[in-house]
């Protein structure tokens, strides 16, 4: 068990090395270059919602994000976000996992109401970027109905200073939470037990009843 800890704890102080490696390299992207891709690959957002909803819109937000919607909306933190179903369970059946995810209702995020995004001023940076994003340094594009599209340069600009302070954030979040992360004794899937998800922050704890609602 001991030498399993050792090698847990290597693994993960490679990882925050790599992380910190990672955030120097991001700092040395110069958004004008950046900008350039972007408007060569063209993107004008054609309002279809189709990010906004599906099984697939699943849209991570950190926690000052998250504080930042609380405020905008006057709604609680777990009416905000839940945990996401990828985890583990501890020996006392309690489910561990990582980041949170924007809430939704059916198949939509429950921002999005009426053909709109309700929370347009306060929403994610995942959502100001898409669907752009980067991955190590390197531009990427997610599906979406307006690549391509006509696009000013200062729109190519101000998309390419948000993906990078996004890639920055992202990774100064990785950062923390591998810092603050408390390693655990792994056990069997039980039903019933309460959830801790692990952030940047440390471990927020959410009781069973309230993983219920
Ligand atoms: S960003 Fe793309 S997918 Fe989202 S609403 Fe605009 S065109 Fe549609
Ligand atoms: S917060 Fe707004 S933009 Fe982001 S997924 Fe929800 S409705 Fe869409």
């Amino acid at each position: 068990m001991e030498r399993e800890d050792r090698v847990r704890r290597s693994d993960l102080l490679n990882r925050i090395a790599g992380l910190k490696e990672a955030f120097l390299a991001a700092k040395k992207l110069s958004p004008t270059k950046l900008a350039a891709r972007i408007r060569n690959i063209g993107y004008h957002c054609q309002k279809c919602g189709e990010c906004c909803r599906g099984e697939d819109n699943s849209v991570v937000v950190f926690p000052d994000e998250i504080r930042q919607l609380i405020v905008a909306t006057g709604q609680e933190w777990l009416e905000v976000v839940v945990p996401p179903k990828e985890g583990e369970w501890d020996k006392d059946g309690c489910f561990h996992t990582l980041e949170w995810r924007l809430k939704k209702e059916g198949e939509s995020c429950r921002f999005y109401q009426n053909g709109r995004c309700s929370v347009y001023p306060d929403r994610p940076m995942l959502c100001r970027t898409y669907p752009f994003y980067l991955d190590n340094c390197e531009l990427m594009c997610s599906e979406c109905r307006g690549l391509d599209g006509k696009m000013e340069s200062d729109e190519a600009d101000k998309m390419a200073e948000q993906l990078i302070m996004r890639h920055l954030v992202e990774i100064q979040e990785a950062i923390a939470l591998l810092e603050r992360y408390r390693d655990f004794e792994r056990g069997e899937a039980r039903k019933g037990g309460g959830c801790i998800v692990h952030d940047s922050e440390g471990e927020h704890w959410i009781a069973p009843e309230k993983l219920m609602r």
